[in-house]
C-alpha cells in the first residue's frame, strides 16, 4: 500500500491520510466525511492535502466549494494547497495558482450565488449588503416609523431588537421561542417585534439590500427548491468546510439542501473550541453530522497535536479536561520541552504593557521575530495599554478584531456614497450620504429619497432636487459626482474622484482630518485591487481589512510586526510565543457572560483555544489591579482582579508562576507578599469587606 503513497501525502500520519484520500482510491465511496479532533492536530493541514489531492485526482479548482470562518483563513489555506500542489507537478501548481474562485466564508460565497442567480429568486443582482451598524440603522428608522421609540415606552433597543431579528433567523426558530430561550425580558412586546421585523424585511426587499442573515437566508431558500438545490449542488464536485464546530443551524442546513446524499461534503472542526455560540453556532451540527445524510459520514479523529510542546498541550488539555459539555478527547504532542507554560502576575495594566513590550523584544533579541508572536486578549479594548506602549516604543504592530477600518465615520461615508451609487433605492446609504453635505439634514435627505423612489429609474436629476437656499451650489456639485460616479463604467476610476470631493469636504467635518485622509487614500488603494464596484463593495462589507498600527494602512508583507488579536479572531492560527492579557475574572470569563454555565463554558473554551495558539511559549498574564473611571463604574477607582476560575490552585502545578516587579507589592499594607498573591485569595473579597 505504501508504495502507492505519492509523495505529497508522506508527511501526513496514518489518520490524516485516511482523511486526504478519503473516497479516492479504488472501491472506495465519496460518501461524508468528518474529522473531528482537538487543536493544532492538523485538521486544516489535512484539509489542504486533501485539496491537492483533488486536483491531482483530476478535479477542477473552479468546481472546489471551500468554507472558511475569514477570508484571510481561506487566503492562507490556499496558499497551503499551493505548496502541496507544487509537489504534485507543476500543472498541477500551475492550476493550483490560478486561485480557487469559490474559497470563501459562507457569507461571500452566498453573495455571490445570489449574485449569479438573482434573477431566478426576484433579486435585483445590483443589491446591495448592509453591514450590522447599517442594519441596526435601518430597524431604528422603522422603530421610529412605527412608533415604537417612545421614550415612556421601554420597547427593546435597536440592537436588542436586531440581536432578536438575528437569533430567529440564525437558529431558525420561532420568534416565540427565541424569546422565551434568550430574550425573556422582552417576552411582552412579541407582537409589536413581529410587525417591526415585518416591517423590516419590507424595507429591505423595497431597497433591495440585503443585510448579513439574508445572505444566508436567500441561499436556503434558494436550495429550497428542489430544481435550483440541484443546479447550485452540481456546479461543485466537492464542498469542504473548515472550523464546522463554529457553523450554525441554517448554514449546516445549507449543506444538506445542496448535497441530501453527503457525496463529495467534507467537514472538520473542535468541539473543544467550539465559541461562536453567541452568533448561533451550534456544536450539534457536529454531532448530527454524521446521521444526516442518506450515506452516513465516515467519522476520523486525530489525536496528534503537532503544534504545541508537551508541558503547554498538558496544561491547555487539563483546563478544558473541566468542560462539562465535550466529546473530542485529550491530545498528545511529542515535542518536549523544559519550559511550562508561565503564569505572570503583575501589579496593574501598565505593569503588563511594560512587561509584555520588554519580553517581545528580548525574544527578538534571542532570534525570534515579531511576527512569530502574538498577543491575545478576550475583548478588543484589552490591548489600549498595550497599543500606547508598543507605539511609544515604535514597535510595529497589527491588531486582528475589534473595531475595523471600515468602521471608522469617514471611510463609512465613502462607503455610503459608493453604495448608494450602486443601488439608488438603498435608503441608509443615501441617508448617510445626504447629510454629508453642509445644511443638508435628515428632513431635506428623506424628502429626496422619497422622490427618488417615486420616480422612474433614471428620470430624476439629482441636481434639481428642492434644497434649501445656500446650499443649492454644493448640492449641485455633489449631484454631478454622483450622477457622474453611476454613469461610469471604468473601476477604480470613480473612487478615485470621490476620494478627491470627500478629502474637500473633511476639514468641514472632522477636527483630525488629516489623518483620515490617509485612511481614505488607503480605501482609494485597497479598491483599485478589485475588479469592480460591486466586488470590491461586497468583499469589503463581508470581510473588511484589519485595523492597524498606523493611518497609512497594513504594514508590507516583508516587514517584521507584532500580533495583536482577539482570541475569536486567533482561531485557527499559530505562534512560537504567545502572551494572553488580564488572564482575571471578569475579562475571561467576560464579566458580560457569566450568565449562565452554558456561557461560562464557552468562556473556558475560548481560554482553551487561546492557549493553544503557542508553539512554544505561553505566558497568561494576571494584572491584581484595573483602573476603571466613569459613572457607571461608579466613579474612577483602582479594582481588584483575581486569576481566572479556569485555573484553580490544584492546576497551577502545569505553570511556572513569577511576580513582577519581583520585590516591591504596589500596596504592601493591602497585599500580601508577591509569592502568596497567586494563591486563590480573594483580594476583591477583602476589599468589599473594608466596607462592610
Ligand atoms: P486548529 O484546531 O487550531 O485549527 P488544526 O487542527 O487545524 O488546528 P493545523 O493548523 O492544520 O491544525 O496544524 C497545526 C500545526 O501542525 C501546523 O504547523 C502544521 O503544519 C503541523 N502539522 C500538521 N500535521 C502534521 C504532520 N503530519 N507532520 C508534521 N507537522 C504537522
Ligand atoms: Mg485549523
Amino acid at each position: 500500500a505504501t508504495a502507492a503513497l505519492p509523495d505529497y501525502l508522506a508527511s501526513l500520519n496514518t489518520a490524516q491520510r485516511e482523511a486526504a484520500l478519503h473516497g479516492c482510491g479504488p472501491n472506495a465511496d465519496a460518501g461524508p466525511l468528518l474529522v473531528i479532533a482537538g487543536a493544532g492536530s492538523g485538521k486544516t493541514n489535512t484539509l489542504a492535502h486533501r485539496v491537492a489531492h483533488l486536483l491531482a485526482q483530476g478535479a477542477d479548482p473552479s468546481q472546489i466549494l471551500l468554507l472558511t470562518f475569514s477570508r484571510r483563513a481561506a487566503d492562507e489555506m490556499i496558499r497551503r494547497v499551493q505548496r502541496i500542489a507544487a509537489k504534485v507537478s507543476p500543472r498541477h501548481a500551475r492550476l493550483a495558482q490560478g486561485g480557487f474562485p469559490w474559497a470563501g466564508t459562507f457569507h461571500s460565497v452566498g453573495a455571490r450565488l445570489l449574485r449569479e442567480f438573482a434573477g431566478r429568486i426576484g433579486l435585483d443582482p445590483a443589491f446591495t449588503i448592509h453591514d450590522r451598524e447599517d442594519s441596526g440603522d435601518l430597524m431604528n428608522l422603522i422603530r421610529h416609523e412605527l412608533g415604537l421609540s417612545a421614550k415612556g415606552k421601554r420597547f427593546p433597543l435597536k440592537g436588542t431588537c436586531l440581536a432578536i431579528y438575528s437569533a430567529a433567523v440564525n437558529t431558525q426558530a420561532s420568534l416565540t421561542e427565541v424569546l422565551q430561550t434568550s430574550f425573556p425580558w422582552c417576552a411582552g412586546w412579541g407582537q409589536e417585534l413581529r410587525d417591526l421585523f415585518l416591517a423590516y424585511v419590507e424595507a429591505k426587499q423595497a431597497q433591495q439590500v440585503l443585510d448579513y442573515d439574508d445572505l444566508l437566508l436567500y441561499w436556503a431558500q434558494m436550495v429550497a427548491e428542489p430544481e435550483l438545490a440541484h443546479e447550485v449542488g452540481a456546479r461543485f464536485s466537492h464542498i469542504l468546510v473548515d472550523e464546522f464546530q463554529d457553523t450554525n443551524r441554517l448554514q449546516a442546513g445549507l449543506l444538506l439542501a445542496m448535497r441530501p446524499d453527503g457525496r463529495g461534503l467534507t467537514v472538520v472542526g473542535d468541539d473543544a473550541q467550539s465559541i461562536y455560540s453567541f452568533r448561533c453556532a451550534t456544536v450539534r451540527n457536529i454531532l448530527d453530522f454524521p446521521g444526516q445524510f442518506s450515506t452516513p459520514a465516515r467519522r476520523i479523529t486525530l489525536d496528534r497535536n503537532y503544534r504545541s510542546t508537551q508541558p503547554i498541550l498538558a496544561a491547555a488539555n487539563a483546563v478544558i479536561a473541566q468542560a462539562k459539555e465535550r466529546f473530542s478527547k485529550d491530545l498528545w504532542s511529542e515535542r518536549i520541552s523544559g519550559e511550562k507554560p508561565r503564569l505572570v502576575s503583575l501589579r496593574d495594566e501598565s505593569d503588563q504593557a511594560a512587561w509584555v513590550v520588554d519580553q517581545v523584544l528580548a525574544r527578538r533579541e534571542a532570534g525570534l521575530r515579531l511576527k512569530a508572536q502574538a498577543v491575545l486578549f478576550r475583548a478588543a479594548h484589552h490591548s489600549m495599554r498595550l497599543e500606547i506602549e508598543l507605539t511609544r516604543r515604535n514597535i510595529p504592530f497589527v491588531k486582528f478584531g475589534g473595531l475595523k477600518f471600515l468602521e471608522a465615520a469617514h471611510v463609512k461615508d465613502v462607503l455610503a456614497i459608493l453604495r448608494w451609487t450602486q443601488n439608488p433605492r438603498d435608503r441608509v446609504s443615501g441617508f448617510r450620504a445626504i447629510q454629508l453635505l453642509p445644511g443638508l439634514g435628515p428632513k431635506t435627505a428623506g424628502r429626496i429619497l422619497d422622490n427618488l423612489q417615486a420616480a422612474p429609474p433614471g428620470c430624476l436629476l439629482l441636481a434639481e432636487q428642492p434644497v434649501p437656499e445656500g446650499t443649492r451650489s454644493a448640492w449641485q456639485a455633489f449631484a454631478t459626482m454622483v450622477e457622474a460616479l453611476r454613469a461610469s463604467t471604468t473601476w477604480p476610476a470613480p473612487i478615485e474622484q470621490l476620494a478627491q470631493w470627500y478629502e474637500g469636504e473633511m476639514d468641514r467635518l472632522f477636527d483630525d482630518a488629516p489623518v483620515r485622509q490617509a485612511d481614505i487614500q488607503q480605501l482609494a488603494r485597497i479598491a483599485a485591487t478589485y475588479p469592480s464596484l460591486e466586488r470590491f463593495l461586497t468583499e469589503l462589507t463581508l470581510d473588511p481589512p484589519d485595523a492597524t498600527s498606523d493611518e497609512s494602512g497594513a504594514p508590507l508583507l516583508d516587514e517584521d510586526y507584532l500580533v495583536l488579536s482577539t482570541i475569536h479572531s486567533a482561531k485557527g492560527r499559530e505562534w512560537s510565543a504567545v502572551s494572553l492579557l488580564n488572564t482575571v475574572d471578569g475579562c475571561l470569563p467576560s464579566d458580560l457572560a457569566t450568565g449562565s454555565e452554558h456561557e461560562i463554558e464557552e468562556e473556558m473554551r475560548l481560554l482553551y483555544v487561546a492557549m493553544t495558539r503557542a508553539k512554544d511559549h505561553l505566558d497568561l498574564l494576571v494584572p491584581q489591579r484595573f483602573y476603571v473611571t466613569g459613572q457607571a463604574a461608579g466613579g474612577d477607582r483602582h479594582v481588584y482582579a483575581n486569576r481566572t476560575r479556569f485555573i484553580p490552585s490544584r492546576l497551577l502545578g502545569y505553570f511556572d508562576q513569577l511576580s513582577w516587579p519581583p520585590a516591591e507589592p504596589a500596596m504592601p499594607a493591602a497585599t500580601p507578599d508577591p509569592g502568596a498573591r497567586q494563591n486563590a485569595i480573594d483580594l476583591a473579597a477583602r476589599m468589599r469587606a473594608m466596607w462592610q
